[in-house]
């Protein structure tokens, strides 16, 4: 088995408990919504794509924060009712192999590289940005609604 220089960071479960919590409590800026085609709404937590009929809470969630150029905040999903925060975090997660972009930042929070990736090894591409000693880490988004996914930091 290959090993990797890379380490997935999947969201936070803090952050995944607090939007469930907040969906609850009916913020305006949480929905709650079943699921009802696959492949359209990826849990940022489990790193899988949720399956249809189940619920999912769809949030701004800041990315990058603000005060930079380059400050984001978009919409991303999570189980509504909960799930295992992604384990594998030396692997690259199989259900996300198509349609991504890999963004490399600075330590500054600068977008400096990027990389379309379509299912060919995204493990090389991250890999490729990760040479660059200025890359602090990489941002894995969809290439076609721009919505993060997952980040990737260097292993130690
Ligand atoms: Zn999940």
């Amino acid at each position: 088995m290959q090993t990797w220089s890379f380490h997935i960071v999947p969201l936070p479960t803090e952050i995944a408990d607090a939007a469930r919590r907040a969906a609850k409590n009916g913020a305006a800026d949480h929905a709650v919504l079943t699921v009802d085609s696959p492949e359209s709404s990826p849990c940022r937590h489990c790193l899988r794509w949720a399956m249809p009929g189940e619920r999912v809470v769809l949030f701004p969630y800041t990315a990058i924060p603000s005060g930079q150029p380059y400050s984001e905040t978009g919409p991303i999903f999570v189980h509504a009712d909960g799930c295992q925060r992604y384990s594998a975090t030396n692997e690259y997660p199989a259900d996300f192999r198509d349609g991504r972009v890999c963004r490399a930042y600075d330590s500054n929070y600068n977008i400096i590289d990027a990389q379309v990736v379509n299912d060919d090894e995204p493990e090389v591409a991250i890999e490729s940005l990760l040479r660059n000693p200025a890359t602090a880490f990489v941002d894995v988004r969809s290439v076609t609604r721009g919505c993060f996914t997952f980040r990737v930091r260097r292993a130690r």
